[in-house]
């Protein structure tokens, strides 16, 4: 048997080599600790997000009929059973049942599971963005604690968009009780934002993040162009109502649309807000061809003009989407209309 080929090397050489390697060892195991922890709290914040999906569910089913949210316990809304605690994990429990309460057999909506996993996901694409930012050893603390508070002000907008999106699919209905503390949030987190962002730049020195050299008036100048998106958010709404109303003297559009775009210009900006509004309204304009060409509706003639469609869904969608991927979609438009 030939004798294995050897590397005929010094021990300086040798030394380096183990040295090299052990460094190359523990930087490796730093990535996939940094990794680890990404993952693991990404996956615990999709787990909130199934139960706080799951609360969220409850509140979907109660409000509409002036119910109490704490009390009594969750029960079946047919046979008015008290459940056990086995029957309200989210999603285990609807797929374990198969849809079915455990008694009566009555059929529990698709929206249950939906609405968890939605909050789920929508919870966990957030956290992971965060850990990343987070887990950058290079990244200033003061940076940091920034970007958890927007994170968390994030699941909280994300949250009320979906309870909209659902309310208004079943119900045609964006009750005020969510749309005005959502606008009031959503002004005081825009503010907030901003006096936080300054103070960062302050702590850290690093070049402006806050943009503050393009606002002459300082905090007075972003409250003030806060009220101003609002207004001409909801405004929109409300000239398209008009319009609507000129043209065939009938409600096109309702009022909680208007106040549903304040909400969304308090949170995102008017940039973000066009961009949900654009998404919004394309979805519309698809779902009410969908309509159209659905043999069930054109039959009964001159149905599809007088169905109505949750406007305020397809907006909260769009929402959605801007909260997420706003920055990067306005980029590529601005992009691709040259500038
Ligand atoms: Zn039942």
């Amino acid at each position: 048997m030939p004798s294995p080929i050897r590397r005929p090397c010094s021990s300086r050489r040798k030394t380096w080599d183990r040295k090299r390697h052990r460094s190359a060892h523990r930087f490796n195991a730093r990535i996939l600790n940094t990794r680890m922890i990404r993952i693991l709290v990404t996956i615990f914040a999709g787990l909130l997000g199934l139960a706080f999906g799951s609360f969220l569910n409850v509140c979907l089913s109660r409000w509409p009929n002036d119910e109490s949210v704490v009390q009594p316990r969750s029960h079946c809304r047919n046979c008015a059973r008290t459940l056990s605690w086995w029957e309200n994990i989210p999603l285990v429990s609807w797929l374990a049942l198969r849809g079915r309460c455990r008694t009566c057999r009555a059929p529990i909506g698709w929206r249950y599971p939906l609405v968890e996993l939605s909050v789920g996901v929508l919870w966990a694409i957030p956290a992971w963005r965060f850990m990343n930012q987070a887990l950058d050893p290079r990244l200033p603390t003061a940076l940091v604690y920034y970007d958890l508070a927007n994170t968390l002000c994030t699941l909280l907008l994300l949250w009320l968009l979906v309870a909209l999106a659902v309310l208004d699919a079943e119900h045609l209905w964006l009750p005020n009780m969510l749309t005005f503390p959502g606008v009031a949030l959503g002004f005081a987190y825009s503010v907030l934002k901003f006096v936080f962002l300054v103070k960062v730049d302050a702590l850290t020195g690093l070049p402006l993040k806050s943009g503050m050299e393009n606002l002459p008036f300082g905090i007075w100048g972003v409250v003030l162009w806060t009220l101003i998106s609002i207004l001409i958010a909801g405004g929109l709404i409300l000239l398209i109502r008009w319009v609507y109303w000129l043209i065939r003297r009938k409600e096109g559009i309702g009022l909680g649309d208007a106040k549903l775009m304040a909400l969304l210009a308090a949170w995102l900006g008017l940039p973000g807000t066009l961009v949900a509004f654009a998404i919004g309204v394309l979805l519309g304009t698809i779902a009410a061809l969908a309509l159209l060409l659905s043999p069930k509706v054109s039959r009964t003639a001159g149905a599809w003009a007088t169905t109505k469609l949750p406007l305020g869904t397809f907006l909260c969608i769009g929402g959605i989407v801007s909260a997420l991927w706003g920055q990067p979609i306005l980029a590529a438009y601005l992009r691709m209309e040259g500038f």
